[in-house]
């Protein structure tokens, strides 16, 4: 089901697009059809008109925007205007790893790129499917098209970093409201109430409604934050105390590993201020 909107449900079938209703059966067991979901329906013919008569069991199911089975979020940021925060890129990455969704990682605005802004380039080392673009002036579209293939992608990222752009761009027709990078707009201008995929031309579905606004840190133990962070993880095994959390111990191979410059300063701030935001909520239970 690909959109729900004014009392119907639409089914795409892989070459038509049904108009339908469901059967009376969901409204009296309480269950909502959700944007994403897999159904059976018996078509009413010869129209493109039918009726939903199952629905299979969902493999996920986001809360904002409501899609069930979801692959992957596409997150994007921008090179430039605005420049990359690092903060809000391992903040979005957590959020999604702990809904244990595939990542793809995005760096759209490559015509503007800073040629000291080495951000890329280390998230490129640690997050497999990480894709620099220009949305604007088509560049790395092709590889972007081919790791969306076949998949429901969820969109997220700031205002401003060309998401509505990417999607008119992946989607010709798809004529996602753009807008210029202004405070002003910020707020207000993805308010749809529906929520609807829109089908990629080579297969697979993307949202129009970019979710994860909530950036509240998913409910994790301070030990199981370094699970997130993929140069952690690998390397935590070498630290002298099995439990080190990498912040004063003795003998952190994680500290040296920063020392050597080998994990960034910024990666491992992020890090640590994510670690004492989760030990402010623990305590404040
Ligand atoms: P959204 O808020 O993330 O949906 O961003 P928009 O798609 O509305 O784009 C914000 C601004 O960035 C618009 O002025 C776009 O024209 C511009 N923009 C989008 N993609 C690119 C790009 O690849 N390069 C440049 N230079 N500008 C872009
Ligand atoms: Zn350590």
């Amino acid at each position: 089901m690909v959109k729900n909107y004014a009392g119907f449900y639409y089914v795409d079938t892989g070459n038509v697009l049904f108009q339908c209703r469901a059967r009376g059966k969901f409204k009296k067991e309480n269950i909502k059809i959700l944007t994403g979901d897999r159904v059976v329906i018996t078509e009413l013919v010869p129209s493109k008109e039918g009726v939903i008569e199952e629905l299979f069991p969902r493999k996920n199911q986001l809360i904002r925007p409501p899609i069930a089975n979801v692959d992957q979020v596409l997150l994007v940021f921008s090179f430039n205007n605005p420049a990359p925060n690092s903060e809000l890129i391992d903040r979005l990455l957590i959020m999604v790893g702990a809904l244990e969704l595939d990542v793809v990682l995005v760096f759209n605005k490559f015509d503007l790129k800073a040629p000291e802004n080495r951000l890329f380039e280390y998230y490129q080392k640690i997050i497999p499917k990480t894709v620099a673009i220009s949305a604007k002036e088509s560049l790395g579209i092709l590889e972007l098209e081919n790791l969306l293939k076949d998949k429901i992608s969820v969109l997220a990222g700031p205002s401003g970093v060309g998401k509505s752009t990417l999607v008119n761009r992946l989607v010709p027709g798809a004529k996602l409201v753009t807008g210029e990078v202004s405070p002003k707009i910020q707020r207000g201008r993805h308010t749809t109430r529906h929520v609807e995929l829109i089908k990629l031309p080579q297969g697979g579905f993307i949202a129009d409604t970019p979710g994860f606004s909530n950036l509240d840190l998913p409910k994790i133990e301070r030990n199981e934050l370094q699970n997130y962070f993929p140069e952690i993880k690998q390397n935590r095994k070498n630290c002298y105390y099995p439990d080190c959390l990498h912040v004063k111990e003795p003998h952190c191979y994680i500290r040296e590993l920063l020392e050597r410059g080998e994990i960034p300063a910024f990666r491992y701030e992020n890090y640590l201020s994510f670690l004492e935001e989760i030990s402010v909520r623990e305590g404040s239970y």
